[in-house]
């Protein structure tokens, strides 16, 4: 995952690789940076030609180790560390030891500036996280923190529960207690009610792209 504090080898020649928004496919992607169209791509970092090349080993299924290997939804395989035609991005949380807010609970003081925590329109879903700015599909948030229980049943609220899989089986991280999660707690599955079943749709541009993020890692 490309980090921001990367210390990657500034490469200021026309040849030189960038992480870019791609903003007609909605996407990061790396490109060099003699092929960059005012309008159409905004550069985020300079990377290393080393640090490319580095990126989008094909893994074999049964070789996967979740450690190491990232899954590619849209090319249906798995890379390490990650695919190299669909990069990934993480956005680092805010530290809720540097707010000073005694209002906010600790989830609340993790959320990113970029988003927001408000009514969700969904059923029964109580809050959601909105975006304020377009976030493009290979951004990730988290990771995802919580209680962690082995046993299911022990998980207090329904929708505050995220099954976690490694190679040893599988644990949940139970986010119901505000002040023991991260911000991650409010985001919602992507359904809309029809009246007698859940279905897909787009909410609006900002959620959309929010959910694809989300999809995406
Ligand atoms: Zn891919």
């Amino acid at each position: 995952m490309v980090e921001p504090e990367d210390n990657a080898e500034k490469q200021h020649n026309s040849n030189g690789w960038r992480l870019v928004i791609d903003f007609e496919e909605g996407a990061l992607k790396f490109m060099k940076q003699k092929y960059i169209i005012n309008g159409t791509h905004q550069e985020i970092q300079s990377l290393s030609d080393k640090f490319v090349k580095s990126i989008g080993k094909p893994i074999e299924d049964e070789y996967f180790d979740s450690e190491k290997h990232i899954y590619c939804g849209f090319c249906n395989k798995y890379y390490e560390p990650f695919c190299r035609e669909h990069p990934l991005f993480h956005y680092y949380e805010k530290n809720p030891t540097n707010e000073e807010s005694t209002t906010l609970t600790a989830a609340e003081k993790t959320l990113p500036r970029v988003l927001s925590i408000r009514p969700s329109k969904l059923p029964g879903a109580g809050n959601g996280v909105f975006s304020k700015i377009f976030i493009p599909s290979g951004v990730v948030f988290g990771p995802y923190e919580g209680v962690k229980l082995f046993n299911a049943e022990k998980c207090a609220k329904e929708g505050y529960t995220w099954e976690v899989v490694d190679k040893f089986g599988s644990y949940f991280l139970d986010s119901s207690d505000p002040n023991q999660s991260n911000w991650l707690r409010y985001i919602n599955c992507t359904r809309l009610w029809y009246g007698d079943k859940f279905g897909f749709d787009v909410i609006g541009q900002k959620e959309k792209a929010l959910q694809n993020v989300f999809h995406a890692s």
